[in-house]
């Protein structure tokens, strides 16, 4: 069981793009770098608070995450849109199945659950195979949730067209996959102090935020220290973009652990 944590604790399972860095195949520097924060594996984050543990996305390195980890259960799934790097490790939500006996509540918008049921058959399926993972889908829309001790404000952020939901989550907020979001949305940031945020590659992006992007809207929501995730190997080693931005901006990297 989780030691009862006094604070809330986000920690990064992954900061990579849909490809993750290495890029297989890639004989760039950054994905033959030697710096163990240069190894991305696809974008997801867990919050911690007291004894409740949520997972945002699950993507092809879920399995992976939760080993490296060392997950031992938890509460909630938060999805923040159906793409195939946030969504494809939902399959190995089973030990957590085992482990609680029950299914996995898991939290997101109509669309997107249309899309599991597709890509998911198996699991929705009336006659369905034995020890197939079982997902409790519960609508996610522009009202607060809670799960356990956390109150998980949804932000709508658009992925080009794609509409995509980042979560504010007390003075966190993790916002990923979009490169757009209006004013309104930006007012529920106000007074966020930690914000991990998305910036693809220092170049444009027709649905990613890039770098001057990312910083343009860190300098707007005005956090105490913004983290950069779903980097592609384009955006150069760790070492060197933690030197290039200012103090309040930094690359966040796996494993990485913030207490708010
Ligand atoms: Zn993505
Ligand atoms: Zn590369
Ligand atoms: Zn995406």
């Amino acid at each position: 069981m989780l030691n009862e944590l006094n604070c809330m604790r986000v920690t990064l399972l992954g900061t990579g793009t849909s490809q993750g860095v290495p890029v297989i195949a890639c004989q760039c520097d950054v994905c033959h770098s030697t710096d163990g924060r240069d190894n991305r594996l696809r974008s997801a984050i867990m919050i911690e608070e007291g004894s409740t543990r949520v997972i945002v996305d699950v993507g092809p390195d879920f399995r992976q995450q939760m080993l490296r980890q060392k997950v031992d259960n938890i509460d909630a799934i938060l999805l923040t849109h159906e793409h195939a790097d946030h969504i494809f490790g939902l399959d190995d939500i089973r030990s957590f199945n085992w482990i609680r006996k029950s299914a996995m509540d898991v939290y997101c918008e109509p669309r997107v659950q249309n899309n599991l049921k597709s890509i998911f058959n198996y699991v929705f399926a009336t006659q369905k195979y034995p020890g197939t993972p079982q997902m409790n889908l519960i609508d996610l829309d522009s009202n607060a949730i809670t799960i356990g001790s956390l109150t998980v404000q949804p932000i709508r952020v658009y992925h080009y067209q794609l509409p995509v939901y980042g979560f504010r989550v007390g003075n966190f907020a993790y916002l990923t996959d979009f490169n757009s979001i209006e004013d309104h949305e930006l007012d529920k940031l106000a007074g966020v102090e930690i914000l991990v945020i998305c910036s693809l590659r220092k170049t444009s992006h027709i649905s990613h935020l890039n770098l001057a992007e990312a910083i343009g809207l860190i300098e707007r929501i005005k956090p105490r220290k913004a983290f950069l995730t779903h980097m592609s190997h384009e955006m150069g080693k760790h070492q060197d973009l933690l030197a290039e931005l200012p103090a309040h901006i930094e690359p966040g990297y796996d494993g990485l652990i913030i207490d708010l």
